[in-house]
Order: C-alpha cells, then structure tokens, then sequence
C-alpha cells in the first residue's frame, strides 16, 4: 500500500522505515486508547487526556490537560510554523465513546488484534482518528527534532502555519464538558482557518465506484419533550382519552414517512456520486423522490441497506419518537403520556402531522437544540482533503456529503472554522463500516489505518506548508 503514494506527494520524502514505524506507533496509541475506559456516561474521559498528554510531552510537544469538571478531561497541544501561512489548522477528536451491549466476538475495551483488524469501542468512533491525528504531530514533531529545532517553541521546517491539536471529552453527550466548554473558556484553542474531525473520508463502493465522501454538512436537530394529557380512572372501564391511548395516536402520526427535501450540499453529492457512477441512477431517483419511501428492493441493490438509511436520513427532514412512557398501575388509565421526539424540522410541522384535536391535549416542550452547521466545499483545506484522496487512490471518487446527526462540529462551526469530516480510511468493499458505529464488534482494519496516516500527513503538511 505505501508504494501506491504519488512520487510527489510530501509523505513520499520520508523513508519507508519511517512510515512503518509511524503505522507501528498508530496501532499502539489507538490499543492504548481502547483499552482506557471512556465510556460516556459517565466520561473518565480524564484517563484517556492524561494519556495523550504524556505522549505528547515525551514527544517534547507541551500538552495542556484540563479536568474542568470532575473525571472529564481534555487535552490540547500546538505545533509552530513560522506564521506566513495563515491561521492555524486545527485536527481534534472526541475521546469519549458510548457503551458497548450486545454479544462481541473480542472483549470491547481488551484491544484485540485479529484478522487485520484492531477491535474495541472507539475503534471507529473515534479512537482511530484521535490515533491517527496524534501519529501526524508526532511525525511532525520528530521532524521538528531531527533538524535540531525544539518543538516546543520552534517552528517545524516547512510549516507555514500552527497546528492546533485537541482531544475532548463528552461528544457523545453534546460536548458540555469538552469541546463547549473549550469554546467558551480557552476558544483560542480552537481558533482555526479550518478543521479536521470525525465522520467522513472513508471509501465507500457504490455503483463499481470507490467514493470518499469527505464531511462538509451536518443536519441540525431538536428534540422535544410532548406530555399528552388525558383522564385518568379505572382500568376496568376503558376509555377513548386515555393518554396512552391518545400517546401512541401521535406516536404513529410522527412515525409516517417524510417527503424529501434536498439541500444544495445533498443536490450537490448525489449529482456526483450520479454522474460516476450511472449505474446508481434509479436508486437516486427512488431516495430522493417525493413520497420518503426507500423499498426494500432499492434498498437491497446496488446499495445495502445502511446505505439506504443515510440516504433517506440526509434527503429529508426526519422525526424519530424514541422514548414513551406513560401509567403507573395495570388497572390505572394513565392521566398523562410523554413522548420524546428528535424532530429535525420546525414545531408547526410537528403540530400539522399530530393534528389540531391532539395538539390541543398536549403541551411541547423544547429539550435540546442542534442547529446545522455547513463548511464550504470550495476552500482551501477540501480541495487539499480530495487531491489527496486521488494521490493516494487513482480510484477515488470525493464527494462532499452532509450527516444526518451532530458531533462536535456543531461547537467549532459556530466559532467560524470551517469543520469537515476527514478520517480517511480505504476499506475493504466487503466492509460494513456505518454498522460499526456505535455497533457489536467495533473494529478497524489494520490495511485501512496503513493508507490512512499518510493521506492525513500529506493533508496537513499541504495545507499547512
Ligand atoms: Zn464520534
């Protein structure tokens, strides 16, 4: 895989040696990552900052930890340039991870590698990036050293701008104990020209195409908490206002499919991903038309299913009740029901599909809201992110693609970095990475890993030389 690398590319200046200690040094870190228990709720996300600020010191790059809440840590560092370039470059990552349920094949936080593949919680989302973020400042740093420079406070030869590195916590929360409260403290830790973060820059086979779609667009979100109200009594006697009742009324309301409503980013992709891939036309046509159904036989060829998920996720506004709960006793008609509804459109809507007579019964309360936040694919650091997609994979086809739910890219656009979705990873066509997310047996290749380090390094060094 290294030979694959354009002869002109700045990771073909280092040596092969160097590059197969660096992809030695990235399993290592991300094993290491694993292997610390980060799971959000409740966070300990302070033992996984500790970590990579002792890496980074050794490494002679001064980290900054910080706890600001009890157990939940962050660590940020940054590399010089000698200022002619611009603004810094930021590469961050959230440190935290979600539980891991369900029947695994390998001990989730036992970092196992087997069949070329390192398993664990975090593996995907996101250890593998935060490692190979870390692998390039490292790179970077050792450079920095060879020709005689201190990292700490000299410039890395080459490097026109600043590198920002930040590792957070509790993005899988919102990021109130990490990245938001960064942005509000210290955001000249996270000021940058542009931004590299998770959910993007991994292939995808589609049509007989191997597509890149690199993250440009997140879809913004609010969920609200809906109390339906009606008569409580005695569950000997049925009655037509029993909230339940009444609850489970809205409930199918809300879950009936949405028209599609493109944006220019979404009109902007699948017109891409159309003109690459011909073959994938009519599947388009199915996602996109009015009537919000995917079939099963579009969802089965050529795309796979997941696939369909996302596709129908991102054409449209969604609403997904997933909490209800209602009564206290089995022979108590329940007086009130409470429904918690993600709903990424507007409150009117919600009130035009539940209907005036069960609107009138209940009261919307606002929980949490995301808004949407896009980075421009015309900019600098894109247009780097695709060449050198195409540099290191002839194949490859970058799109700009839009996600359909938040990370900490809801904090930093709003800051003004643009913030795009880049862990560049070239899999297997058989891999079935979305499932991965959040899944049972979490895991990334070892061959996916090898091509993805120096694409990131010869992004940041472009970017930034
Ligand atoms: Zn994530």
């Amino acid at each position: 895989m290294i030979g694959e690398r354009g002869s002109d590319t700045p990771s073909a200046r280092l040596e092969p040696s160097t590059w197969e200690r660096a992809h030695e040094r990235l399993i290592a870190d991300l094993r290491d990552l694993i292997r610390l228990r980060t799971v959000n709720p409740p966070g300990d996300e302070i033992l996984a900052a500790r970590h990579v600020g002792s890496v980074l010191d050794d490494a002679g790059v001064p980290a900054t930890v910080v706890e600001p809440f009890p157990s939940r840590g962050s660590v940020v560092a940054r590399l010089h340039g000698d200022g002619t370039g611009g603004g810094p470059l930021l590469l961050f990552g959230h440190l935290d991870v979600v539980p891991a349920p369900g029947e695994w094949t390998h001990d989730p936080f036992g970092a196992d590698v087997a069949d070329g593949y390192v398993y664990g919680r975090g593996a995907v989302d996101m250890k593998n990036l935060v490692a190979m973020e870390l692998g390039v400042v490292l790179l970077l740093a050792a450079e920095a050293r060879a020709a005689g420079r201190d990292p700490a406070s000299d410039p890395v030869p080459g490097l026109r701008r600043d590198i920002l590195f930040a590792a957070t916590a509790d993005e899988e929360a919102g990021g109130r104990h990490g990245v938001r409260w960064i942005a509000d403290e210290h955001p000249e830790w996270l000021r940058a020209d542009a931004a590299i973060n998770e959910v993007g820059g991994v292939s995808m086979e589609l049509g007989g195409r191997r597509f890149y779609p690199i993250g440009v667009a997140e879809k913004g979100f609010l969920i609200y908490e809906l109390t339906v109200h009606g008569i409580a009594g005695h569950g000997s006697m049925p009655r037509d206002d029993n909230a339940a009742v009444r609850a489970a009324r809205i409930v199918e309301r809300l879950a009936a499919p949405r028209p599609s409503r493109l944006t220019p980013v979404t009109e902007r992709l699948f017109r891409a991903i159309a003109e690459a891939a011909p073959v994938l036309r009519a599947a388009i046509a199915g996602v996109t038309r009015g009537d919000g159904g995917v079939t099963a036989d579009e969802a089965d060829d050529p795309c796979d299913a997941s696939v369909a998920r996302v596709a129908a996720a991102i054409t449209r506004d969604t609403v997904s009740p997933n909490v209800i709960h209602a009564g206290v006793k089995y022979n108590v008609i329940p007086g009130e029901a409470v429904v918690e509804v993600t709903e990424e459109s507007m409150r009117h809507e919600l009130r035009r599909m539940i209907g005036e007579e069960l609107w009138a019964v209940t009261d919307v309360r606002l929980v949490v809201a995301g808004d949407p936040v896009e980075a421009p694919v015309d900019h600098g650091l894109y247009r780097t992110m695709a060449d050198t997609l195409r540099d290191h994979d002839p194949e490859a086809v970058p799109v700009p693609a839009i996600v359909p739910f938040g990370t900490d890219a809801k904090t930093t656009g709003p800051l003004g970095v643009p913030t795009y979705g880049f862990s560049p990873l070239r899999l297997d066509p058989a891999e079935r990475f979305l499932e991965r997310f959040h899944g049972v047996d979490e895991r990334v290749s070892l061959e996916a890993l090898r091509f993805g380090l120096p694409v990131l390094y010869d992004v940041v060094r472009r970017y930034c030389d």
